[in-house]
């Protein structure tokens, strides 16, 4: 269904519409149709079709019609950054830079999708050692994704162009505040790879999402809030249909005693303040030791001072895409405020736009450290040493991502390792996203799966063992023909290999 089509309501069968408006003036972006379970099981019929088809092409055939879309996409990076930024509400650089990211992560996927999943001899081991043993990763059919607003072309490409890579059909189901991103993404791949349907969209409200998980897809990437995966992962439960959560975060930084303390500062900034802190790997909280707090919290306020969100291009970030987001930011505020927490730059909420805001002395009680506030606001809390700040991060229900702040490679590298999360960057914020070689996801309330690398190309793919019998062995130890002696000969042989271990 084209983007004209999905505006009038056309071809769905649809009554129902719904419209996307454009957070920095209201104005209406696109109406699209709110289908219904019929509409959406008929898309995944017609997707079930197509992933045949997709799947027959092989690793070559989708290579080739990935890299086809990937250039479609890099030659109008300007006007998907457009439509972004005016149904977003995030800047047109920033929106280049997403869809820049995205187009990365759509390379590495078809490139190395073979190398990953193809067909593989692995060792039959002493017990099957007459057969050959193979390995490989089939699709899993359709995979239904359901995305959120904030990165609307990187968040749910994570998901397409690795499910995609792996031989399966997808059928979208963009967030109903970027529905017009989601349909440009789809015609674009229509455009692009005109013989191959396996990507196609639906669009509606959270029932169209839940019908997505009752259609009879192979597997439901779900990314959003914890609440909502609780509803998808209840709704997929009873199909026995396997899920991927990619859910919130209340990402920490962690800024040791001999830490670069204006690089740290300047990546905290960027990592809370970016996109308007609607960020699932956000920074929202900093433990900085006692050492360099106060130098931390004097270059953290005097960058803060220097952001002008607004709604032009020139804007360090842009308006809340979601105007109900602004209550919750309001509310973190306040209960932070009430706590005893101070602010010390910020705290102003103008309606869809939010002053970047840092908050000092917030017990970890409050709302703005315990939950996810998704807005331009950071904590800044005085810790005794780096192993404090860990025991702090970790405390956390969510685990998604982090920063570690530190000279000592190893000292990092440790902190690193043992911080409860899925991803985490040292001396930098976020960079683990922009390498396509790494999976991403989340622990805990985080979620769990992975999109991203080889393993989120495996995740959307069923492992498939095979064994072939290359020459008979005079004694077959899975036959009733067996001798009887053929148990003891055995034991004997396993004594002799395994028996020295203690
Ligand atoms: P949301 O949970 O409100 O909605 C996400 C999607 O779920 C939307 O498309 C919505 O229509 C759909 N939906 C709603 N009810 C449904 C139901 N009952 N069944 C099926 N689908 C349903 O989340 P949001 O506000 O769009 O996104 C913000 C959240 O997403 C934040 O918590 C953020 O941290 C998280 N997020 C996580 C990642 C990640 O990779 N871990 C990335 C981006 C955003």
């Amino acid at each position: 269904m084209s983007l004209a089509e999905q505006r009038d309501g056309a071809g769905s069968g649809a009554a129902e519409t719904f419209e996307s408006t454009a957070p920095a003036s209201g104005a209406v972006v696109g109406v699209f149709p709110v289908q219904d379970a019929e509409d959406v099981r008929a898309a995944v019929d017609r997707a079930r079709v197509a992933a045949a088809a997709w799947a027959d092409l092989g690793f070559d055939g989708r290579r080739e019609r990935l890299a086809a879309y990937q250039g479609y996409l890099a030659r109008r990076v300007h006007e998907l950054a457009d439509l972004v930024h005016r149904e977003n509400g995030k800047p047109h650089a920033d929106a280049i830079f997403e869809i820049t990211l995205t187009i990365d992560h759509l390379a590495w996927a078809g490139a190395h999708a073979r190398k990953v999943l193809g067909p593989r001899r692995v060792s039959p081991g002493l017990l099957a050692a007459n057969h050959a043993a193979w390995l490989e990763y089939q699709p899993l059919g359709v995979v239904g994704v359901i995305g959120p607003w904030n990165y609307p072309v990187f968040t749910p490409m994570g998901s397409i162009a690795y499910a995609l890579a792996a031989g399966n059909a997808v059928v979208f189901k963009p967030s109903e505040h970027t529905p017009a991103v989601g349909v440009w993404l789809a015609e674009a791949w229509r455009a692009a790879v005109p013989d191959a349907g396996a990507f196609s969209v639906v669009t509606g409200l959270g029932a169209t999402g839940a019908a997505l998980c009752r259609a009879g897809v192979g597997k439901l990437a779900f990314t959003g809030s914890a609440p909502t995966g609780r509803r998808v992962m209840a709704a997929c439960a009873e199909t026995l249909t396997p899920v991927l959560m990619e859910l919130g975060g209340k990402d920490a930084m962690i800024v040791d005693d001999d830490a670069d303390v204006a690089a740290a500062a300047d990546a905290a900034v960027w990592g809370a303040m970016s996109n308007g802190g609607q960020t699932c790997i956000g920074i929202e909280r900093v433990y900085a030791t006692e050492r360099v707090y106060d130098a931390f919290v004097a270059e953290v306020t005097e960058k803060v001072r220097g952001l002008r969100p607004g709604t032009d291009d020139a804007a360090a970030y842009g308006p809340m895409t979601m105007a109900a987001q602004t209550d919750v930011v309001r509310r973190h505020l306040d209960d932070a405020v009430a706590a005893g927490g101070r602010i010390a730059v910020g705290g102003t909420v103008e309606g869809r736009v939010v002053a970047p805001t840092v908050l000092l002395d917030v017990p970890e009680t409050s709302a703005a450290v315990c939950e996810e506030t998704f807005g331009p606001t950071l904590t800044i809390t005085r810790v005794r040493d780096a192993e404090e700040a860990l025991r702090r991060t970790n405390a956390n229900g969510h685990g998604l991502a982090g920063a570690v702040f530190s000279r000592s490679k190893a000292r990092a590298m440790d902190l690193a390792r043992r911080m409860k999360s899925g991803m985490t960057s040292v001396n930098s914020v976020l960079t683990f996203a922009s390498v396509p070689a790494l999976p991403f996801g989340g622990v805990g309330e985080s979620g769990f799966g992975r999109i991203h690398g080889a393993d989120g190309l495996r995740e959307f793919t069923r492992a498939k063992a095979i064994t072939r019998q290359r020459f008979r062995l005079p004694v077959d130890l899975m036959s009733f023909t067996r001798p009887a002696a053929a148990a003891d000969a055995l034991a004997r042989v396993m004594g002799l290999v395994h028996g020295r271990h203690r």
